[in-house]
């Protein structure tokens, strides 16, 4: 299974899952023109679209997907807040459904938003196991046999602490609303990553991260040999 961010920050997140035999979008938070350009290729080559909640910088292009017959995922909250109740797909927390060659199990995540989800996804032709969490302000699933994480790491709170500029509003929602990378070292180090290869930083903030030291923060928490990358915006 190969995990692609196509972006990832607050303007805009897309990413690919695919194995051999599926390949679908999670989140199409940018433009449609753009989504097809970062593709790469026709989005008709996708399977579906999971969304994991009704905020723009992920779910901008549901409608245009929609319009072109793509199957788009989302919790019955999201799809009333984002007023498509007839035409989304609606899944629930816990409960199993698939799409092609995956097996898809979303959860709830924590998220000022209607009823945001995360996504754990199996692939069946290859065994691999990857749980994609962004936009939540913890965790605390367990994953067993985890092969790909890619999970929000949003901001530092020193960093944002000196960022006196920054509306009481606007720190108030960052800090009730986004993963902060101590918050993330802290739950990773309750998971058991013994079958993981690969953890991908989602959605690091413009003005509240530090992408090198985010990066070597995680590395102290889980064994050797994972590699460990920030999502580009
Ligand atoms: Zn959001």
């Amino acid at each position: 299974m190969k995990f692609e961010s196509l972006a990832s920050s607050s303007h805009g997140n897309a990413y690919v899952v695919s194995d051999r035999d599926t390949r679908i979008l999670l989140e199409c938070g940018v433009p449609y023109k753009q989504l097809q350009k970062l593709a790469g290729f026709s989005l008709s080559e996708f399977k579906a679209c999971l969304v994991s909640h009704e905020h723009k910088d992920h779910a901008k292009s549901v409608d245009d997907l929609l319009r072109r017959g793509m199957d788009v995922y989302m919790s019955p909250g999201t799809s009333e807040a984002l007023g498509y109740a007839d035409l989304a797909k609606l899944i629930e927390h816990m409960e199993q459904f698939n799409i092609g060659s995956f097996d898809i199990v979303p959860f709830t995540t924590f998220h000022d938003a209607a009823e945001p989800l995360g996504f754990l996804i199996k692939s069946r032709v290859d065994g691999d196991v990857l749980a994609f969490a962004t936009d939540t302000v913890n965790l605390r699933y367990k994953f067993p046999g985890l092969n790909i994480l890619a999970i929000e790491a949003n901001y530092d709170k020193t960093v944002l602490e000196r960022c006196e500029k920054l509306p009481e509003k606007v720190r108030h929602r960052i800090t009730n609303a986004h993963m902060e990378i101590d918050t993330l070292c802290d739950y990773l180090s309750t998971l058991d990553l013994s079958e993981c290869r690969e953890i991908h930083l989602l959605h690091l903030s413009d003005a509240t991260s530090r992408e090198a030291e985010f990066i070597a923060k995680v590395a102290r928490k889980v064994p050797r040999g994972i590699k460990i990358k920030a999502c580009g915006k």
